[in-house]
């Protein structure tokens, strides 16, 4: 009976990595076809200041646009786009996009926005990262102070020494830094110290049970004194209703950002929301 279990388990987890294959070696020729064909969007959503509830700035999010008009989410070819080595005019795409709507944004009156674009591990170890950044920036007359490199731990503590170079690169720049998911990562907080941060970015999950949960919410408390402490800027992401950006303001956050104030939208769109917002203020 065992042995018969353990021959399906076999043929299961085969038949299993063989269509998981099959589904990435597609996912990546479509992914190519996307790219190729601009299918790739760039979805823009706004970051709240708590104390003024104006908006700062805005966090690029890459969206695919199939044919059917259903979008699939980063979370799904990110991770393809690594592997095949298309990250890298993936990210140009990105980076490109976000600088020309932050022009736009800026000539339009918003001068004081900044644009957050998320980078991951192969983009971190691009040796033409800190040049194609410098690019981009002249290209569209921006400031360096006009633009946040997100990353995530995890991506960051992957070589210690050669994040710390580029952080500093970057940072001497004038590029801002931002953790990313903070505290989901396989970390140490040794780093906040070490690393040149302008900010970190409370993952989500922390927020999800606030202000019911009396655990999650001194844990917030907890993080954003620290994060205070230590001279950084502290961003809340996953705010979905009024009580937690209440709770966040109360406590010193500096920002947040979520389906509360916004969902990502298209460029267009976010461009009108910007006007509209002004025009209510
Ligand atoms: P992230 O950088 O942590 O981005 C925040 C994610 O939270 C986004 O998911 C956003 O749509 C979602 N979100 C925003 N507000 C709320 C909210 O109120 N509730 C909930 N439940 N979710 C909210 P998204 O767009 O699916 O992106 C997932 C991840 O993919 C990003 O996490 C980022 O790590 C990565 N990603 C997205 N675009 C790019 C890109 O252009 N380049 C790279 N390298 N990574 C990207
Ligand atoms: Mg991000
Ligand atoms: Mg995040
Ligand atoms: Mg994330």
């Amino acid at each position: 009976k065992a042995k018969e279990l353990g021959a399906n388990d076999y043929y299961f987890y085969n038949s299993d990595l063989k269509v998981r294959l099959e589904r990435k070696i597609s996912l990546t020729t479509k992914l190519a076809k996307a790219l190729e064909e601009n299918d790739i969007k760039v979805y823009f959503q706004p970051l709240i200041d708590l104390k003024s509830g104006k908006i700062t700035g805005a966090e690029a999010l890459a969206r695919w646009q199939t044919d059917t008009s259903r979008f699939i989410r980063p979370d799904e070819f990110i991770e393809a786009a690594e592997e095949s080595g298309l990250i890298g005019t993936l990210g140009d795409h990105v980076l490109n996009k976000s600088c020309e709507n932050l022009r736009k944004w800026h000539d339009a009156g918003f001068e004081n926005l900044t644009m957050s674009v998320n980078l991951s591990v192969k983009q971190m170890n691009d040796q033409n990262l800190v040049t194609k950044t410098k690019n981009a920036l002249k290209k569209y007359s921006l400031k360096p102070t006009d633009l946040v490199y997100e990353i995530t731990e995890n991506v960051a503590m992957k070589d210690f020494d050669a994040t710390l170079a580029l952080f500093k690169e970057l940072s001497g720049l004038g590029v801002k830094i931002s953790m990313d998911d903070f505290g989901t990562g396989y970390s140490s907080l040794a780093y906040l110290k070490q690393f040149p941060l302008n900010s970190i970015k409370i993952d989500k999950v922390f927020l999800q049970n606030i202000p019911e949960n009396e655990k999650d919410n001194n844990l917030i408390k907890g993080i954003v004194w620290m994060a205070k402490s230590l001279g950084l800027n502290v961003v809340a992401e996953g705010v979905e209703n009024k009580f937690q950006s209440e709770f966040l303001r109360e406590i010193g956050c500096n920002g947040c950002q979520g389906y509360y104030y916004s969902r990502p939208l298209p460029e267009d769109e976010f461009f009108d929301y910007l006007k509209a917002v002004r025009r209510d203020e």
